[in-house]
């Protein structure tokens, strides 16, 4: 008889781990509690705009076509990708740098304002591809149950790079502070400083420059339904507007739980939802990490975010653009070190109607700001329009352009939001990040120690944040699901 499995929430990881269980004859049904599906890569349309509400980097296409291959497709069978060119706009104080869509171009751009940079650039790329070949093809996709894990031939000989950091070796490679912050945002995306992630993570600027950043047609969100169209193909059940209010345990044994108040029986829990929330549904004696834990961790930040309509397309912009025309360091001491509202952020900004014309009315532009803010801080409006007009100031400025008053639809989501609608850990944006003491075998683990039969799986748990990390945890809980 097959065994029957309830999964709490419908973010990547549980579309992910459905797909394998259901593969394997379970019986899965995913009980998500908002009214759509895809987690924090949620997507809604208002006055002709289509907005991703979370993820819009797609890296690692790599990841995405292992999953889909897993299951004898491709990825292309579900969406189409298109490579971006330029990959994304950094803006300084007086100046632009467009990264573009080849390595022999980034070379050349980086050589362009700092000499030497090129060669220099060649040398930690080459790295960061090692790197990347260890980790993302082999290491990543252990579960994180025991330390012998990460000892390989190859971590072995890359074992100091665990403990330098990917900020002093960028430094050892280029010296122009801009050619610094654009090859320190790549480890931006695990959620830490640059200072306090190991230099082994230049991986992620191999996937940056390496392996390029795509767009898929139709957003993130096209993602999601591949998946949601693969489970569904496999079996699996969705409900959505399911609020699961507890987890039975009897006995130390998982029974089932309560949706809407209604309880059902299961064989299996996996949780999806954020980990410090799903503690909240067992009874006491079952939680395996205390309160403080968790406070003691490093959260990756929460965000105030602002999806936009314009009523005219902008000029001089690309699909993505970073705003790097303020210090780095202070905006990141606002963030983990003195958690407060920063005092001049940077900011993050997209436009998927440059290169998606369909997400805009025809002659309009869809517009996402990204504010990167301390989890757990203050929300109120008068701070989010406070923000707003800080950063579209900023970005008139820079940009040459007015906007202000082209704004045809404006709505935000900040910390409060992250809370209300994914039970998100003091309204954290993306879970917790990837530092040395919070690598593998040292995160929260993907099966309960105290309870038989109740999972985890999800961006604070194995092997971390990002949706690539999400596809990979929902296979690692899946396959200890399976044993
Ligand atoms: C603004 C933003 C930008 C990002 N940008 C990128 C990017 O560009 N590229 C990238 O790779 N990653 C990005 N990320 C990170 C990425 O989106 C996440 O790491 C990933 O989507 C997390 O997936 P998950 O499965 O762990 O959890 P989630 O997506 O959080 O899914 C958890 C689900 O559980 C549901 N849930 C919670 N409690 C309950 C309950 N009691 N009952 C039922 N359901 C419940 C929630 O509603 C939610 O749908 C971004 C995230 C954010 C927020």
């Amino acid at each position: 008889m097959s065994k029957s499995v309830a999964i709490i929430g419908s973010g990547f990881s549980s579309l992910s781990a459905a797909c394998y269980l259901a593969k394997e004859g379970f019986n899965v049904t995913v009980f998500e509690k908002n009214e759509s599906l895809g987690g924090r890569a949620s997507q809604f349309k208002e006055n002709g705009y289509t907005f991703d509400m979370g993820p819009s980097w797609y890296w690692m296409p790599d990841v995405f076509e292992r999953f889909f291959n897993d299951f004898g497709y491709k990825a292309s069978d579900f969406y189409e990708i298109e490579k971006l060119n330029p990959a994304y706009s950094v803006f300084f104080e007086d100046s632009k740098i467009d990264i573009p869509d080849t390595l022999e171009d980034i070379y050349d751009t980086f050589e362009n304002v700092e000499k030497g940079s090129a060669e220099a650039l060649k040398e930690f790329i080459a790295d960061a591809k090692s790197n990347y070949d260890v980790a993302i093809k082999d290491v990543v996709y252990r579960p994180g149950i025991s330390p012998l894990e990460l000892v390989t031939p190859k971590t072995i000989k890359k074992l100091g790079q665990f403990f330098g950091n990917i900020s002093k070796d960028v430094r050892k490679k280029v010296k122009d502070p801009r050619l610094v912050s654009i090859l320190e945002f790549p480890v931006l995306f695990l959620g830490a400083k640059p200072k306090d992630t190991p230099a082994f993570y230049n991986f992620m600027n191999y996937a940056d420059f390496g392996l390029g950043t795509w767009q898929p047609k139709g957003g993130m969100h096209a993602v999601v339904q591949g998946m949601v169209k693969l489970a569904t193909s496999l079996g699996v059940e969705f409900v959505v507007n399911a609020n699961v209010e507890k987890i039975h345990i009897e006995d130390k044994i998982t029974r089932g739980i309560t949706v809407n108040n209604e309880y059902l029986k299961f064989d299996k829990v996996l949780s999806g939802a954020d980990y410090h929330h799903t503690e909240t549904l067992i009874g006491k004696e079952y939680k395996q990490y205390s309160e403080k834990f968790w406070d003691k961790k490093t959260f990756a930040p929460s965000s105030l975010l602002f999806y936009v309509g314009f009523d005219k397309k902008l000029k001089g912009v690309s699909h993505h653009n970073l705003f790097f025309d303020t210090d780095f360091e202070k905006h990141a001491y606002e963030i983990y070190d003195a958690p407060q509202w920063p005092t001049e952020p940077l900011f993050y900004a997209n436009f998927t109607s440059i290169t998606d014309p369909s997400t805009a009315p025809e002659g309009c532009e869809n517009g996402f700001f990204l504010i990167p803010l301390a989890p757990g801080v203050k929300d109120t409006e008068e701070l989010r329009e406070k923000y707003f007009n800080k950063i579209i100031t900023r970005f008139e400025r820079i940009t040459s352009q007015d906007i202000s008053n082209n704004i045809s639809f404006k709505k935000s989501f900040c910390v409060n939001d992250f809370k209300s609608r994914y039970n998100s850990y003091k309204g954290n944006a993306y879970g917790m990040a990837n530092t040395l003491l919070q690598t593998a075998f040292l995160r929260p683990g993907l099966r309960s120690s105290k309870a038989k039969n109740l999972f985890f799986t999800g961006q604070l748990t194995v092997p971390g944040p990002g949706v690539p990390p999400a596809l990979i945890s929902g296979k690692l809980v899946a396959g200890l699901m399976i044993d």
